[in-house]
């Protein structure tokens, strides 16, 4: 059994989980919940929140403030005084498990940075790595915030998987670097943001024609990097 499956999910209630733009297509798909009930703005100051993870976005209500999209938080229904991510489904606390086990009730669709912890991506030399975690995940000594009961080993992480979530994340995250960055070139209401996000992506697909007419507009005369496909009766199959 992974150790997930018996933990009280001390990473769900200890921090702000930051959420780039397909997260937050992804998420409004699969919980059917709107943007504005799983998603708030943290202001981040010190930059803590964002780490070298999450872009900042300025609004027009507070343009001085640096804040991240994050997932709400609410009150833990079964450890009373703290806090966890609102997709947290929380087990009773038993003899055997005082904290109870907790499940993901959005495993399908939970956001990159619950899928890539406690993993990180090397840049240097694309590879996967395990980060050291703490015993507890806010200063706050809580036992709510109690991280996993021992440091994660490689045998722990399928590492197909683990390569494949961090390069979607870092796919992603980059996106939402160039995203943050026109947004902040003229930061609007922060009512206005959802809207944004979804237009963005709506219109993330370029066909072939779009492409051509960018190039001509921008005077650039080589084709687009693609896949090359062969026809089927062109390619040799070897057994
Ligand atoms: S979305 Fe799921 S995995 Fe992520 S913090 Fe919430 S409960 Fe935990
Ligand atoms: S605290 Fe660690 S062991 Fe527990 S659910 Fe989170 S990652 Fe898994």
């Amino acid at each position: 059994m992974g150790m997930c499956e018996s933990c009280h999910a001390g990473c769900c209630r200890s921090y702000a989980i930051p959420i780039n733009g397909a997260d937050i297509i992804r998420m409004e798909r699969e919980s059917k919940l709107t943007f504005w009930e799983f998603a708030c703005r943290w202001a981040d100051p010190q930059g803590e929140i964002a780490g070298n993870y999450a872009p900042h976005f300025h609004f027009q209500d507070e343009p001085e403030t640096q804040f991240v999209i994050c997932l709400k938080q609410i009150e833990s229904k079964v450890l009373p005084g703290t806090q966890c991510c609102q997709f947290l489904q929380e087990g009773e606390p038993d003899a055997e498990h005082p904290l109870g086990i907790s499940r993901c009730g959005m495993y399908l669709g939970r956001p990159a940075a619950c899928r890539v912890f406690p993993t990180k991506y090397d840049v240097e030399h694309e590879l996967p790595i395990l980060h050291t975690v703490p015993k507890y995940g806010r200063e706050e000594q809580n036992p709510a915030y109690q991280l996993c009961p021992r440091q994660w080993v490689k045998e722990d992480v399928d590492p197909i998987a683990v390569a494949h979530e961090l390069m979607i994340a870092r796919y992603e995250v980059s996106f939402f670097n160039h995203i943050a960055e026109a947004w902040n070139r003229s930061p609007k209401p922060w009512d206005m943001f959802p809207g944004f996000i979804r237009d963005v992506y709506a219109n993330r697909i370029s066909t072939q024609s779009d492409i051509e007419l960018l190039h001509a507009a921008t005077s650039k005369t080589e084709t687009p990097s693609t896949i090359s496909m062969q026809q089927p009766s062109t390619i040799k199959m070897h057994q």
